[in-house]
C-alpha cells in the first residue's frame, strides 16, 4: 500500500509541477515523468503562438511547447521522443517567421528557442591567430543582437539577411541572403563551427574539420539534422557609414547587365559592399517597408516616369561602405562605381547613414510585428539562373505581374555568385555560376491569400513549361518527388543524412519533406 501511495504522491506532484493540462496523442503519458515537464505546456496561449507563423496560411497544433532553460531540456526531449515506440515530431521556433508551417509540428512539441536566451551563451566576441574574429552565439539570438554585441568591439558580421529579427538557427537552416551575399556568399558560407543536437538526442560540435558531414548536412538544412543551438560566425571590422545609392531603369538587359557588372570585381573593378535591385511597379510603390528612401518630389518623379514606362521599371541599390579612414575617398569611389553604369540619366538617389540605419533599414514594427502578422504572407522566393533571365522576364514580369494587378509589397531580383556557396551544405541553387533570387513578398491585405497563391502557381508552371530551372529558396513542396526534383542530384546525400542523424523523422516535421505531418 505504502509504495501505491508513494507513486500517487510522485504523480500527482509531478501534474500540479508541469504545466501541461490533458495530454494530446501522441504524447505519452509518461512525459510528466521528465525533469523538463515543467517547462512544457500546453495552455491555448502557448499552443496559440506555436500554431501561428509570419506567413498566416497554416495553422497545425503541437500537443505542447516546451520552453527550455536549458540545451539539455532539449536534448532529453528529443531523446525521450526517441525511445517512444512511435516518435512524436518536433520544431525548433524561432522567430516563427516562416511562411508556410516550416516551425509547426502537429501534434508534437515545438521549441521556443527564444527561452534558452535566458541561460544561454548569448554573443561572445573573441578572437583567435589562426581563425581571426569571430562570435559564438546561441543558436536562438536574433541577427540584430549579433550586430549589436559586435559593434561594441567595433565589429560586424559580413553577410546579412535584409531584416535583422530573424534568429540565427532559423537563416542558417535556410541560407541567409541579401545584397552582400554576392561577394561574401550566404550567412552559412561565414560559420567556422556549431554545436547541434542530433535527431538521436546527441549535442555534438562539428566544423569543416570536426564532425564535417553533420556541420554541412545542417548548414541549409531545413532544421531536418539537428537544432543549432550555438554558432561561430565569423566577424570582420565594422565600416561605420554607408553612401546608399538607387538607380532606376526601364530596360532590364541594363538593369540586369549593370548589376552582374557590379557583382564582377575585378581590380579594375572594385566592387560595392551591397547590390539589390528591385522592380517598381504601381502596386510595389518605390517607398515601403523595407525603408522610406525617396522623398516627395523623387517620389512623383518617379511615378511620372512610371506611367511613361507602362507601369514597370527597374531599380538597383547599391551601397559602398566606408569610416573616417576611408571618408575621404569615399565619393571618388563610389563615382568610379556609377561611372560604368547605364541607368537612366537623371535618376539617380543618394543617401548617407550610419551602418547601423543602413543594415536595420528594414524595420522591426513595420516589417513583423502585430499588424502584420494578421495578414497573410503568401511569399514566393525562387533562385532563377541568369541563362534564363530575359524569359523570366518576359514571362513573369512582364506578362503574369503584369496581368495580375494585385501584387503588393516588394520585388526583389538580383544575382549571387555560385562560387560563394559551398556545394557540400545541404542547400540548393540552379547549376549556373551567377543565379538570381527573386522574392515576391506579397501582403494579402483586402486581397484573398488564394488570388496570391494562384499568382505564384502560374509563375512556378511557366517556369516549368518553358523549362527554366528555377529552384526555390525557402522551399515549400507537397510531394516527395518535388523535393527529390528539388534536391536533383543531392537528393540521395540528403536522405543518408537523415538517416544518419534523425532516423526517426523527429525533427522539423512541418517542412514536410519526410512526413506529411501538416
Ligand atoms: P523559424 O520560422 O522559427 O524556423 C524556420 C525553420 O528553421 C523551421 O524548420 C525550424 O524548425 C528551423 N529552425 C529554427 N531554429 C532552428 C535552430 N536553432 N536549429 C535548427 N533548425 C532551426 N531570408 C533571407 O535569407 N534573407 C532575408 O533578407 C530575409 N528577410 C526576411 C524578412 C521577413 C520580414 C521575414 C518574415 C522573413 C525573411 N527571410 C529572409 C526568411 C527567413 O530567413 C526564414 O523564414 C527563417 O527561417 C526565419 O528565421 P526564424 O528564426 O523565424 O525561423
Amino acid at each position: 500500500i505504502s509504495s501505491h501511495v508513494a507513486i500517487l504522491v510522485i504523480l500527482l506532484s509531478c501534474i500540479s509541477m508541469c504545466s501541461l493540462g490533458k495530454f494530446t496523442s501522441p504524447l505519452p503519458n509518461d512525459i510528466v515523468s521528465l525533469d523538463l515537464a515543467t517547462r512544457l505546456r500546453n495552455d491555448p496561449h502557448s499552443i496559440n503562438i506555436a500554431s501561428n507563423d509570419y506567413g498566416n496560411l497554416v495553422h497545425e497544433s503541437p500537443s505542447a511547447v516546451l520552453y527550455p532553460s536549458s540545451i539539455d531540456d532539449i536534448v532529453n526531449l528529443i531523446k525521450f521522443s526517441n525511445n517512444c515506440s512511435t516518435p512524436f515530431g518536433i520544431s525548433a521556433r524561432g522567430r516563427g517567421h516562416s511562411v508556410r508551417g516550416q516551425a509547426m509540428a502537429r501534434s508534437g512539441v515545438v521549441v521556443d528557442m527564444p527561452s534558452l536566451s535566458q541561460n544561454g551563451i548569448g554573443v561572445r566576441v573573441s578572437w583567435d591567430p589562426s581563425l581571426g574574429y569571430y562570435a559564438d552565439v546561441g543558436g536562438e539570438q536574433m541577427w540584430i543582437d549579433v550586430l549589436r554585441a559586435g559593434l561594441e568591439h567595433g565589429l560586424a558580421p559580413v553577410s546579412w539577411t535584409d531584416y535583422l529579427y530573424l534568429s540565427v538557427g532559423g537563416t542558417l537552416s535556410n541560407a541567409g541572403i541579401s545584397g552582400q551575399s554576392f561577394l561574401h556568399g550566404p550567412q552559412i558560407s561565414n560559420v567556422l563551427e556549431l554545436d547541434v543536437i542530433t535527431g538521436k538526442g546527441d549535442l555534438v560540435t562539428c566544423s569543416q574539420q570536426m564532425n564535417s558531414e553533420l556541420f554541412f548536412a545542417v548548414l541549409g538544412g531545413l532544421g531536418q539534422f539537428g537544432i543549432i543551438t550555438r554558432a561561430r560566425i565569423v566577424l570582420d571590422k565594422a565600416p561605420t557609414r554607408a553612401k546608399w545609392v538607387r538607380l532606376l531603369y526601364s530596360d532590364f538587359s541594363i538593369f540586369t547587365r549593370d548589376q552582374e557588372h557590379l557583382i564582377s570585381s575585378t581590380v579594375d573593378n572594385p566592387s560595392p559592399d551591397y547590390v539589390e535591385g528591385s522592380l517598381i511597379t504601381h502596386q510595389s510603390p518605390p517607398n515601403n517597408w523595407r525603408s522610406s528612401f525617396y522623398t516627395p518630389s523623387d517620389r512623383s518623379k518617379i511615378a511620372s516616369l512610371l506611367k511613361s514606362k507602362k507601369g514597370l521599371l527597374y531599380s538597383i541599390e547599391l551601397v559602398k561602405y566606408y569610416d573616417d579612414q576611408t571618408a575621404d575617398y569615399i565619393d571618388q569611389e563610389l563615382e568610379v562605381l556609377l561611372k560604368d553604369l547605364n541607368f537612366i540619366p537623371g535618376f539617380v538617389f543618394k543617401k548617407d547613414v550610419a551602418l547601423i540605419d543602413f543594415l536595420g533599414r528594414v524595420g522591426r514594427s513595420a516589417a513583423s510585428d502585430e499588424n502584420n502578422h494578421l495578414e497573410a504572407h503568401p511569399w514566393l522566393n525562387l533562385f532563377v539562373p541568369k541563362s534564363r533571365i530575359l524569359d523570366f522576364n518576359a514571362g513573369v514580369f512582364v506578362d503574369i505581374i503584369g496581368r495580375h494587378n494585385s501584387t503588393s509589397g516588394p520585388i526583389l531580383f538580383y544575382p549571387l555568385n555560385r562560387k560563394k556557396w559551398d556545394e557540400r551544405m545541404s542547400a540548393v541553387t540552379p547549376d549556373e555560376d551567377v543565379f538570381y533570387t527573386l522574392g515576391l513578398l506579397q501582403s494579402s491585405g483586402a486581397e484573398e491569400p488564394g488570388e496570391y497563391d494562384k499568382l505564384n502557381n502560374e509563375i512556378i508552371e511557366f517556369c516549368e513549361k518553358d523549362g527554366i530551372k528555377i529552384k526555390q529558396y525557402l522551399p515549400h513542396y507537397k510531394s516527395e518527388e518535388d523535393w527529390m526534383e528539388h534536391y536533383g542530384p543531392k537528393w540521395n546525400t540528403f536522405l543518408e543524412r537523415k538517416n544518419k542523424f534523425d532516423p526517426r523523422m523527429i525533427l522539423s516535421p512541418g517542412q514536410r519533406i519526410f512526413t506529411s505531418a501538416i
